[in-house]
């Protein structure tokens, strides 16, 4: 089965992903964690793929559609994917149904996020992300504090701020080019049938792991 999730930054995009990914064993394949490894990492697509990132650009599209090809290529992903942050826009979405198409297969569900505005710029800038490339867990230190301040649950690494959530005009022009560009995908998959909105909010008590709970139970009753 292959799952996208669609949503601005902030909703819970990859906390609700990794949810799914460990119930159903199926690789959560994130964009943006691919290019913060290669960052770290120093590589050549860490080292171009981080001129963007920093600005709160997308990738271009050169880049990012191979990389995403062949993740999905390997050997875990053959019986279903988690996409998230991917698509992020038109053309990336028509070369994503062109490549499943190939292989026979198609998408089955995308989970449409929708989170008030001033709701997600107080999540970007509340966010923590683990150090450790290897955990990438995610906290908020208000929703969801690790029980030790600045140190993960899991791993005990360090946490630390993302860099494009705690620059104002990256997400600002991160939210601008989520309207302009990504947005429009939500009516591409509704037309192909395959949209299931889910709103997280704060202010109706519904947060990424209820959303993740219904799925997953919906996965499972399929
Ligand atoms: P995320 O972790 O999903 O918020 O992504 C962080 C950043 O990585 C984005 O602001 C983009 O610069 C880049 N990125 C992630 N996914 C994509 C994508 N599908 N296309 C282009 N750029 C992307």
């Amino acid at each position: 089965m292959i799952i996208i999730m669609l949503g601005a930054q902030g909703t819970g995009k990859g906390t609700i992903a990794g949810l799914i990914s460990k119930e159903t064993n199926w690789p959560q394949i994130s964009t943006g964690d691919i290019f913060r490894k290669n960052i770290s990492e120093k590589t050549k697509l860490g080292i171009e793929a981080n001129q963007y990132m920093e600005k709160g650009e997308l990738v271009p599209d050169e880049i990012t559609v191979p990389m995403v090809i062949e993740r999905l290529n390997q050997e875990d992903a053959q019986q279903g994917a988690i996409l998230d942050g991917f698509p992020r826009n038109y053309a990336q979405a028509q070369k994503l149904d062109e490549i499943l198409a190939k292989a026979g297969k198609k998408v089955d569900l995308v989970i449409n996020l929708s989170t008030p505005k001033e709701e997600l710029i107080e999540r970007m800038l509340t966010r923590r992300v683990c150090t450790n490339q290897d955990c990438k867990a995610t906290y908020n230190i208000k929703l969801q504090p690790p029980k030790k301040e600045g140190i993960c649950d899991k791993c005990g690494a360090t946490l630390k701020q993302r860099e494009d959530d705690s620059n104002a005009e990256a997400i600002h022009r991160r939210l601008e080019i989520y309207e302009q560009q990504t947005s429009p995908l939500v009516k591409y998959y509704e037309e192909k049938g395959v949209l299931r909105t889910q709103t997280v909010s704060t202010t109706i008590n519904r947060m990424g792991k209820d959303v993740a709970q219904d799925i997953i139970k919906d996965i499972k009753n399929k």
